[in-house]
């Protein structure tokens, strides 16, 4: 009888290990899935950096934390200048991987401070939490133009990008502001040739 039972305890506590490491192997692998699930939400799926939701939540922080503590931020806005001819030229496909290389050469010119995300279509934005001054972000814009001014790109040759530059304004009512002076200055860049950084009045 004693033998029966402790037979059946082992048995049972072998169903149990078995059970618990199932447990273990199955919860791993719901971690991995929401931390996909998360990076999915949050990035670009074609460059890689994070995407234009992402990036209105972190404006949004860095909106309220200025407001809150008086430290400012700047926000840079680049276009790639004549880029529908990148695509008429050499195809959609070229199109993409030079996006990918851009994406590429902004992350190599800021810092992991630094929050850079693709705006839209052929635009990326970059958020500077710890650059609040005017000049301390126009240094910043004028080493990424420079960069991809001077960079190659294997599919196209050469390329460049206009740049809006905007700093945070104690007298902003909302976090979109800064981004509308930045879209502004972009456009200012724009009309007088590309290829430039412009600060924002
Ligand atoms: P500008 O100097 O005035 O900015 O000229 P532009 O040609 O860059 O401006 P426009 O806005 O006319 O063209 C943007 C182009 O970007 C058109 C669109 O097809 C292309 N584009 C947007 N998103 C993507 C993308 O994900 N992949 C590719 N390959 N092209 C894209
Ligand atoms: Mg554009
Ligand atoms: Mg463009």
């Amino acid at each position: 009888m004693t033998t029966v039972l402790l037979a059946h305890e082992r048995e049972l506590a072998a169903v149990n290990q078995s059970l618990e490491a199932q447990v273990l192997q199955r919860t791993e692998a719901l971690e991995t899935a929401n931390l996909e699930l998360e990076r999915l939400a949050t990035h670009d799926p074609l460059t890689g950096v994070h995407n234009r939701r992402h990036f209105d939540t972190k404006l949004l922080e860095c909106f309220q934390t200025s407001h809150r503590t008086g430290t400012g931020f700047a926000v840079l806005l680049l276009d790639v200048d004549h880029f529908k001819q990148v695509n008429d030229t050499h195809g959609h496909t070229a199109g993409d991987t030079v996006l990918q290389q851009l994406a590429h050469l902004l992350g190599e010119n800021t810092r992991s401070v630094d929050f850079l995300a693709r705006y839209g279509g052929e635009e990326f934005v970059v958020l500077l939490p710890h650059t609040p001054g005017g000049e301390g972000s126009m240094a910043v814009a004028e080493k990424i133009r420079t960069a991809i001014a001077t960079a190659e790109f294997p599919e196209i040759g050469h390329m460049t990008v206009s740049i809006g530059v905007s700093v945070w304004n104690p007298a902003d009512t909302h976090a979109g502001a800064i981004v509308k002076r930045a879209d502004k200055a972009l456009y200012q860049a724009k009309d007088a040739g590309r290829n430039q950084a412009v600060a924002a009045t």
